[in-house]
């Protein structure tokens, strides 16, 4: 049998192997392998230039100096730093904040977490195309706000917010603004100083490098200060101690460049592939759009799905490695609480599939997935009204 089509690049993406082959130059004896802190001797700076590379490479993608790269274990580490080190660092300035329902997990419990803290947090209700408004942030910003966390492209509908706009509301009531670049990196244009972005959130393996690894963007600014949430060595300017990582670096660094390079390519060949899949499904009824195309990045869709059920559909679609609309915990399936958020009703967001696509998806891939829903859809459509 074929191994599934993998259609869910917002989940991870594999390594490319370009940055895989540079990663496995940094690991053994004869490679770079030393620690990037060791001062007194050769095999140590040259570690360390290894990691300043990486650290400029993943500036460059994002227009940023690479002395405002904070190296991290990950985006969720990322947003954790941002929300509770900008919040605690700054606690004699406010105790609010502003983020939105939709927000990834791991911006959505460290604002909880600040909660808990005695921050009080504003959790906005995304528009039914998952953006936020400039005009409902301004009118959630108070005077003792100082931080608003809202994400660039949303990872279960892949809805792009105007974050230029929303960064100068930020600014106009004396807030910064902390944005998780997750799945925007390398989809979109991110020009930190354009956009008016103070803390920006990036993986490693979102975007073709590997797991475990991702960065914080700190704008230099004297009066940004972030209180460490890792103690130790002092590394990364004192915001995140612990020996580096230089092949997880260094991956992070080479994807970053192609990233820059290949970017736009990348997305040219997603938008034909994302095309050919909605031309495919075009003769079905009840397919719904949780999303406006128009204002997505190309690379991922939501599809709800009329007259199924979400769990029948994911068993019929085996041979396609995609997302659910829902959550399993431990007692039921709960529909997503994104989905849920942009008002999708309860049972269509049941039945309701993510597919996310990207720079090694084929032709063959997305006629094999078309192919499939199809025959799902009308399978299990006769038997419901048998
Ligand atoms: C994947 C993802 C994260 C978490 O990133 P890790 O590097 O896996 O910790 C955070 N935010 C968004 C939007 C994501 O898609």
């Amino acid at each position: 049998m074929k191994a599934p089509a993998y259609l869910d690049y917002a989940a991870t993406t594999p390594v490319d192997p370009r940055v895989a082959e540079v990663m496995s130059r940094h690991l053994t004896m004869d490679g770079i392998f030393a620690n990037p802190a060791s001062r007194s001797h050769m095999p140590g700076w040259t570690a360390e230039q290894a990691v300043e590379n990486a650290r400029r490479q993943v500036a460059d993608l994002i227009q940023a100096d690479p002395r405002e790269i904070v190296w991290t274990s990950g985006a969720t580490e990322s947003d954790n730093l941002a929300i509770l080190g900008y919040l605690r660092a700054n606690r004699e300035r406010g105790r609010h904040m502003v983020t939105s329902l939709i927000e990834h997990k791991a911006v959505i419990d460290s604002a909880k977490a600040a909660e808990k803290e005695g921050f009080d947090v504003t959790w906005l209700t995304p528009q039914q195309d998952g953006r936020i408004t400039p005009e409902q942030l301004a009118s959630a910003m108070r005077p003792d706000t100082v931080l608003v966390s809202l994400m660039a492209v949303n990872n279960e509908l892949g809805t792009i917010n105007d974050i230029a706009a929303l960064a100068k509301v930020a600014h106009e009531h004396g807030a910064v603004l902390h944005v998780d670049a997750a799945q925007a990196s390398g989809r979109i244009a991110l020009n930190v100083r354009e956009l008016g972005i103070d803390l920006m959130s990036l993986s490693g393996h979102k975007l073709y490098g590997p797991k475990g690894i991702g960065a914080l963007f700190v704008k230099r600014d004297p009066d940004m200060r972030i209180e460490a949430l890792i103690h130790g060595g002092g590394h990364e300017r004192g915001m995140r101690s612990g020996t580096l990582a230089t092949h997880q670096i260094v991956g992070m660094g080479e994807a970053f460049a192609i990233a820059s390079r290949e970017g736009p390519t990348d997305q040219a060949h997603i938008t034909a592939l994302r095309d050919r899949l909605l031309d495919a499904l075009a003769g079905l009824d009840g397919i719904h759009h949780n999303t406006d195309i128009q204002t997505s990045v190309p690379n991922i869709i939501n599809l709800g799905f009329d007259g199924v059920d979400g769990e029948s559909l994911l068993m019929a679609l085996r041979d396609i490695a995609i997302s659910t609309g829902s959550a399993c915990n431990s007692a039921s399936v709960e529909p997503s609480y994104v989905l849920r958020g942009i008002g999708v009703p309860r049972r269509l967001a049941l039945s309701s599939l993510r597919l996310s696509f990207g720079r090694f998806t084929t032709e063959d891939d997305i006629d094999r997935a078309a192919q499939a829903l199809r025959q799902a859809l009308i399978g299990l459509r006769e038997r419901a009204t048998q």
